[in-house]
């Protein structure tokens, strides 16, 4: 599609991440355990971090697997700083789950934590914001008692979702509070309210917060149609929210993240580039929505998803529950950034 070499695009190959940057987040002796990790031979400690356990096996070459995804969202990192960059995307990062010293949900070295901390350290104001349909916990925990990276976080409601954190009352803590900002949506969301959530809280948070930087994890396993989750977004959504977060004129670092239909996950990341990169324009979105009703599992073609149709009782169960998460979430955060809590 040509949406990656040409007017002012490239495709950069990654290089590893440095040993010294890794261990900004993770601990020496989790990342030799790592490496250290081979089939057939797991020892209590890797077990212990979550290393060889069902989410997260132990494979060939999973080291350097590893730490070449983290360098891919490093390498974007450098270039933001260097200003070589106005916005990178590495679909093959996004590793949000990872601990300090632990593996979970398929995540070994979490490449945003540390890009965040990057970032953050160059005396950036971060906003890093997170549409994985997990809980980006990993991340949320490393700044949580920091207000130099705002963590802002939609996903599917934890009561019925791994990783079982990110309710609406994980606000921070100390210098933090107020700085990690958690939307759990129920089952069955789709675009309309998945916009009103971010419309109402999102996008004033981002402009109290005034970063000079975003962080994004486009996971797209918040769409229809993704074997491990339940909301029911289309692809809009994903292009509806790079456009506001052009519209802020910051740099913008995007990486991958879950997503388990393989097609709508490739469909959604090559059309979040191209919106990105700008070689989608505004027009072209605007043609996706409203289109004939179909499954948007249906491929129709292009990179856009079909509108997804939604039923009168799923409208029901939702719009209760966004409402009253929208309140919650401005009640619990708003006054610290200086915003109205008021509903309008
Ligand atoms: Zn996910």
């Amino acid at each position: 599609m040509g949406l990656l070499k040409g007017d002012a695009k490239t495709e950069i190959a990654p290089i590893p991440a440095e040993q010294s940057l890794m261990e900004k987040f993770h601990s020496a002796r989790y990342l030799r355990a790592l490496k250290n990790a081979v089939a057939g031979d797991r020892t209590d400690e890797e077990i212990s971090m979550g290393i060889g356990t069902a989410d997260c096996p132990i494979f060939e070459g999973l080291y350097d697997y590893a730490v070449l995804a983290c360098g891919g969202t490093l390498i974007a990192a450098k270039m933001i700083l260097d200003g070589s960059a106005e916005v990178a995307f590495n679909p093959s990062g996004g590793y949000h789950h990872a601990g300090p010293e632990r593996a979970s949900g398929f995540c070994y070295i979490n490449d945003v934590a540390i890009a965040c901390i990057i970032l953050a350290e160059a005396g950036k104001r971060v906003l890093y914001l997170d549409v994985d349909v997990h809980h980006g916990d990993g991340v949320a925990n490393a700044f949580y008692d920091r207000s130099d990276v705002l963590t802002i976080s939609f996903h599917e409601d934890p009561a019925v979702l791994f990783p079982g954190t990110g309710f609406e009352n994980e606000i921070g803590t100390g210098r933090g509070k107020g700085y990690c900002v958690n939307v759990p949506l129920p089952i069955g969301t789709y675009d309309e309210m998945y916009m009103k959530a971010f419309e109402s809280i999102a996008l004033p948070l981002i402009g109290a917060y005034n970063p000079d930087v975003f962080v994004f994890e486009l996971g797209a396993d918040a769409l229809a149609g993704d074997p491990l989750a339940d909301l029911c977004l289309t692809n809009n959504v994903y292009a509806e929210i790079i456009k506001h977060l052009l519209s802020f004129n910051k740099p913008i670092l995007a990486t991958g993240g879950g997503g388990y239909n393989v097609d709508n996950t490739a469909r959604a990341w090559a059309l979040a580039w191209g919106i990105l990169c700008g070689q989608i324009d505004e027009y072209d979105l605007n043609l996706g929505i409203g289109g004939v009703m179909l499954a948007s599992t249906d491929w129709p073609g292009g990179l856009r998803d079909r509108e997804y149709v939604v039923s009168a009782q799923q409208k029901n169960t939702v719009i209760p529950i966004i409402t009253k998460t929208i309140e919650a979430v401005k009640a619990n955060v708003f006054a610290l950034h200086g915003l109205c809590t008021h509903n309008d």
